[in-house]
């Protein structure tokens, strides 16, 4: 049998790599960005739209690669704007991601892996497992998505956008791929999203933050705490036992090292009722970043999203109140971070592509 060699995803291919692709079939380089430019500034889906590439270089691009790798499945629409995306990969695995608007800046949140291979005890993501990592194109194509359903296909965003690394998965253990779609996603002949514009986010995957602090352009960085003490922790984050809240405050104060004029890093802290939101947490909390002197870092809270299949509550809006004043009186900025799309299971730890036809506000694109 002949095996039928595999396409390549062009949505994941650098403009470097696409002015190799045009070079082999003998197209100049300026080929390569007009087919770059197509499919992150304009952002058509099919070769077909392109109709100003030659007929003949179109067709060789049709044989060797396609544009599109993932489906919408379902959209939901939240009551407060926020969008929730089901899409599937080409082999079918399922895909999600959020789009958050707000006033000043809309804000897309995309996933890294198809599932979560870590254990996170508060996140319905963990139920998943780890499926599979995601591609660059499909990291990328995600964005390309939500551009065109929110915008229009190609239409300019209106106030910039800000995308976020926090949807299904742990990037840093997708770090190779991860990197490859941000460099597309900063292209200024494509998306333009620059590294300033993004934020990544890990449960706490050492080695890969010492990686991350030494790129040339990287983004900010958000690292998931949950809390301050090793005991707790490895039983609400597992990945603790691998790396605990020593070698992770390490690692961050020496990522403070590579911050930038003005800029800071932030801890997320879900914030789960009668678990880890007594004074005494945030008190000890203070303590921990006190003792690796960490002084330019804030501390976004999340109160919890909950789920049937979570064993846990969220915390009291007082309680979340009274453990961020608890914060700002021993010097830590503490900012708490308003749940959206909650009713369409699109808030933080809720992605767990769930698609049930009775969520509110269901359309099917
Ligand atoms: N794996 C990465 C990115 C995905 S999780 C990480 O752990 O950082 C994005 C954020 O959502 C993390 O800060 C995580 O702690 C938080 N989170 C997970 N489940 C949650 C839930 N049920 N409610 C609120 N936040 C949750």
């Amino acid at each position: 049998m002949v095996k039928v060699a595999e396409k390549v995803h062009i949505t994941g291919m650098t403009r470097a790599g696409l002015e190799e692709l045009a070079a082999s079939f003998g197209e100049p380089k300026y080929r390569a960005t007009q087919v770059f430019k197509a499919v992150h500034e304009r952002r058509l889906r099919s070769f077909d739209e392109i109709s100003d590439l030659p007929k003949k270089f179109r067709s060789k691009l049709e044989e060797i690669a396609d544009i599109s790798r993932l489906t919408v499945e379902s959209r939901y629409v939240s009551t407060d704007g926020t969008r929730r995306y089901l899409m599937k990969t080409a082999d079918g695995y399922p895909v999600e991601t959020v789009f958050i608007p707000s006033e000043k800046r809309d804000t897309i949140c995309f996933s890294s892996q198809s599932g979560c291979p870590l254990k996170c005890d508060f996140c319905l993501t963990a139920k998943l497992g780890l499926l599979r990592n995601l591609t660059p194109g499909e990291i990328v194509e995600q964005i390309i998505i939500v551009l065109n359903d929110v915008y229009g296909v190609g239409e300019e965003t209106p106030h910039g956008t800000n995308v976020v690394g926090m949807g299904a998965g742990e990037p840093f253990l997708n770090f190779e791929n991860l990197i490859v779609a941000l460099e597309i996603m900063s292209d200024d002949e494509g998306l333009f999203i620059v590294p300033n514009r993004v934020t990544i986010s890990t449960a706490g995957i050492v080695p890969k933050i010492y990686e991350f602090a030494k790129l040339e352009n990287r983004p900010h960085l958000a690292i998931s705490l949950s809390s301050a003490r090793d005991e707790l922790r490895d039983t609400l984050m597992p990945i603790n036992k691998r790396w605990d809240l020593d070698e992770l405050m390490t690692a961050a104060k020496e990522f403070e090292g590579s911050l930038r004029r003005g800029e800071r890093f932030t801890f997320e802290y879900v914030m789960l009722g009668g678990v880890n939101d007594a004074d005494a947490d945030a008190l000890e909390l203070a303590r921990l970043l006190d003792r690796y002197q960490l002084s330019r870092v804030k501390v976004n809270l999340i109160p919890h999203n909950g789920a049937e299949q979570l064993d846990y509550s969220t915390s009291t809006p007082e309680r979340v109140e009274r453990f961020k004043a608890v914060l700002e009186s021993r010097g830590v900025s503490a900012y708490v971070r308003q749940p959206r799309g909650r009713d369409i299971y699109a808030a933080c730890g809720q992605l767990a592509a769930k698609s049930e036809p009775n969520l509110v506000h269901m359309m099917s694109v």
